[in-house]
């Protein structure tokens, strides 16, 4: 009955598309985003002028401004001279992890993860995928919700707990995780009963970590372990994703029929092995340009972090950080950023290495991990430094939205098109011509209401 209702709202207006119902509701709200240059997340020439309409949470028609006219229903937003592109999705992200520069398991609040969802949306990431170390009780119903569109902020997709090994990756000493915030079996039977578990609770994916985070672990997780793992997770419908760092684990993974490699490689060049086994068997790779960045880059002092932009995403207690002399100089001495700017500087060799191999790419950047990792504003850095690698802005646009939705096997997001969610950032700016355009965003639609404003107005 009440979608009835609905469809009788815009009936008349968008008879041809919902049947031709007399109008007696105006229940759903229709809307005509007009005038903008379309970049749709397809990779192809974008549409100028073109129209979208959007009734309800989806978009119901796309195209050229001139024969695409508005509904009678519609409100009608003038966006001449502004580029729309697809809402950005994250396949590697987490949160509720961090707050200001504190990380730990108090962090895993409903409210804090509510903020920074808040904060994705708000930088135009309107998909979250918390790629392990989650409290299940805090975490289902606010996906479940989320879904819903009863929430404001990104939505959100996960991996449970995640997999990891009883002394080693990924290191508490690091995480601060509360006990049982993730599995860390030591027979492949546990590790099949945690999937199993996993499972029950409704996880989108399974993580493992297979590393030994530069040989300061005791050891990586015996295969064994993460070849259960895949095959119980097959067994269920799940698919996998892995931590790794080294070429060798990721290529063991991937031969062992890991679906996803979470992030890039960063020892030694991708060989044409890898490339093949990846390509033959449509295994993605999510390279995480940013990860290594963030550890180094704040203590340079970009020209970028005197923007809103920038400033805007960062709360208050790590922005004081981030600002202090003695946290810079003390950070320019930590050896961790000299094995960074190799890491970062090998996965963008790699990277271009599989893109131009055909190996499907996703889109992350561990943001969330820790609090140098800034949600929201991390993705815009992995898009520049997708390009730096030599990945055109189109091609990188096209890995953020339309590819990052396929990663997550979701058909419902990721391109402008009907029938698919209103997920849309308006921009002040062409980011096919430069990748920094994504940052002059003005507007973001989120299932078809707009839910942010110019993110220059952002408060963390
Ligand atoms: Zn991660």
């Amino acid at each position: 009955m009440k979608a009835l209702r609905f469809l009788a709202a815009v009936g008349t207006a968008l008879g041809a598309l919902c049947g031709a119902v007399p109008v007696t509701a105006q229940e759903i709200s229709v809307t005509a985003l007009q005038g903008a240059r379309l970049v749709d997340g397809r990779g192809g020439t974008p549409l100028e002028p073109a129209t979208i309409i959007v009734r309800g949470e989806h978009i119901v028609a796309v195209g050229p401004t001139d024969s695409l006219p508005p509904p009678a229903v519609a409100t009608v937003v003038d966006l001449r001279g502004k580029t729309v592109i697809p809402g950005l999705i994250s396949n590697h992200a987490h949160v509720g992890q961090t707050n200001g520069t504190e990380q730990g398991a108090a962090n895993y609040t409903r409210e804090n993860v509510l903020r920074q969802l808040r904060q994705y949306e708000a930088y135009g990431v309107t998909t979250v995928t918390s790629l392990g170390v989650n409290d299940a009780s805090v975490f289902y119903p606010l996906r479940a919700e989320l879904r819903a569109g009863k929430l404001q902020g990104a939505d959100l997709f996960g991996a449970d707990h995640g997999v990891g090994t009883p002394t080693g990756a990924p290191p508490q000493a690091m995480l601060k995780a509360a006990p049982g915030q993730i599995d860390r079996p030591d027979t492949p039977e546990k590790a099949r009963a945690f999937v199993g578990e996993q499972k029950a609770r409704g996880t989108d994916l399974v993580k493992v970590w297979v590393d030994d985070f530069n040989h300061s672990l005791p050891g990586k997780m015996d295969p064994a372990i993460w070849r259960a793992v895949i095959d119980e997770a097959h067994k269920l419908g799940l698919r996998v994703a892995a931590h790794i760092y080294y070429l060798a684990d990721a290529k063991a993974l991937a031969e062992g029929g890991v679906d996803i490699i979470a992030h890039g490689v960063r020892d030694v060049p991708v060989d044409a092995d890898f490339i093949k086994v990846m390509k033959d068997r449509g295994t993605w790779y999510i390279p995480t340009l940013e990860l290594d960045e963030a550890t180094f880059i704040y203590a340079q002092r970009p020209a970028w972090m005197s923007t809103p932009f920038f400033r805007n995403s960062v709360q208050p207690p790590l922005r004081a950080q981030l600002d202090s002399p003695a946290w810079r100089s003390k950070k320019q001495a930590d050896p961790a950023v000299a094995i960074a700017k190799r890491n970062l500087s090998m996965n963008l060799k790699n990277l271009k290495a599989l893109h131009d191999g055909g190996v499907r790419i996703g889109f992350g950047t561990d943001s969330g991990a820790n609090p140098l990792r800034i949600p929201g504003f991390s993705e815009h850095r992995e898009l520049a430094l997708m390009v730096q690698a030599g990945i055109s802005p189109m091609q990188a646009i096209t890995i953020a939205t339309r590819d990052a939705a396929a990663l997550l096997k979701l058909d419902d997001r990721g391109v402008i098109a009907p029938g698919k969610l209103a997920d849309i950032i308006v921009l002040d700016a062409d980011p096919t011509q430069d990748i920094t355009g994504t940052s002059r965003i003005l507007a973001v639609w989120h299932r078809g209401r707009q839910v942010a404003g110019p993110v220059t107005s952002f408060k963390p």
